[in-house]
């Protein structure tokens, strides 16, 4: 039995990073969360998000160039 569940979930919530093209900062958006943003998209289309600091637009992270 494992015990150590802080939050007391039994499904593992996949956390996606996202940085805002505006502002820079970065947010873990849940994989279902961004799952549900994709369901319009086409495969080339990035899924966008609304920031939640500046309320731009952002992508996840991997795909935006580091400075
Ligand atoms: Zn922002």
């Amino acid at each position: 039995m494992e015990e150590d569940d802080p939050f007391g979930l039994d499904d593992e919530i996949v956390l996606l990073s996202f940085k805002c093209k505006d502002c820079g900062k970065r947010d873990e958006v849940p994989e279902y969360v961004v799952g549900d943003f994709s369901v319009d998209l086409n495969n080339d289309e990035e899924v966008e998000v609304e920031c939640p600091f500046c309320g731009g637009t952002m992508l996840r992270a991997r795909n935006v160039p580091s400075e």
